[in-house]
């Protein structure tokens, strides 16, 4: 079986509960750390008995209590050699392990591999897992929409796509023009249209279960982000996508596949 559930998304703090099999992953672990105990605890599991937590990039939303967790518990913490390089010295002491970009390895029972992103950090990269002839795809802090991402959005049966602003919003929004310019750039973040039209290219027919996430909580609500996306999938014919939204500091719900 395949499970996952977005603990929470957005700049108040990101992770992503992935269990595949008997391995059990984080995206990230951007949250405070008895607020990621909790909500494990509520879906039956141990903060412990998790394999590794994989990294995004070190931006804080993504790796607030992500040190903490290694040094308390020993958890593997995997991330791009430039992306290690890039964490605050209060990681400590932390069990640092790191991965390279684009070739595929080996976490527990799931096949991982990281996916370069266009953002403003220093090697950001979003995840394609496969298990049991499944596949989930996890882009979230990206400007823009590459190739790369493209081929590992492709045929997901899960996705975690960001879908951060509605692009009016931004535009009229209270933000100082240099960082309405920094979200909307190439790399920044996604907004509702690039996803929603990202989405409607790669559509194959297939049902795809996507869960919108990195919404921002000036420039975007749960409502306008749900129905952008699904106004132009309809307006594409498309029902084979299966839209829910990831919320700030509240768990999704499960999806399954
Ligand atoms: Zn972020
Ligand atoms: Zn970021």
């Amino acid at each position: 079986m395949l499970r996952l559930i977005s603990l929470s998304s957005g700049s108040c703090g990101n992770a992503v509960y992935i269990e595949a099999g008997r391995t059990k992953l984080l995206v990230d672990a951007g949250t405070a750390l008895n607020y990621l105990g909790t909500h494990l605890a509520d879906l039956g599991v141990k903060i412990e008995d998790l394999d590794a937590i994989l990294l995004t990039h070190e931006h804080s939303d993504h790796i607030r209590c992500a040190g903490a967790l290694s040094r308390r518990f020993g958890t593997k913490v995997m991330g791009n050699p430039d992306t290690l390089d890039a964490l605050p010295p209060s990681f400590g002491r932390a069990n640092i392990r790191a991965f390279p970009v684009g070739e595929r390895f080996e976490v527990g029972d799931v096949e991982v591999e990281a996916v370069p992103h266009s953002h403003d950090c220093r090697a950001p990269v979003g995840f394609v897992l496969r298990y049991g002839g499944k596949k989930i795809c996890v882009a979230t802090d990206l400007g823009r929409v590459t190739r790369p991402v493209e081929i590992a959005l492709k045929g997901a049966d899960i996705i975690v796509l960001e879908s951060n602003h509605d692009f009016k919003m931004l535009a009229h929004g209270r933000y100082p023009g240099r960082l309405k310019a920094r979200i909307a750039g190439d790399r920044g973040h996604l907004s509702n249209t690039t996803a929603a039209r990202t989405l409607a290219r790669l559509a194959t027919g297939s049902e795809q279960k996507v869960l919108l996430a990195h919404l921002s909580l000036d420039n975007n609500s749960p409502e306008i982000a749900l129905k952008t996306v699904s106004d132009i999938l309809a307006r594409e014919n498309i029902d084979s996508v299966k839209l829910s939204v990831a919320g700030r500091l509240a768990p999704s719900p499960v999806v399954l596949a």
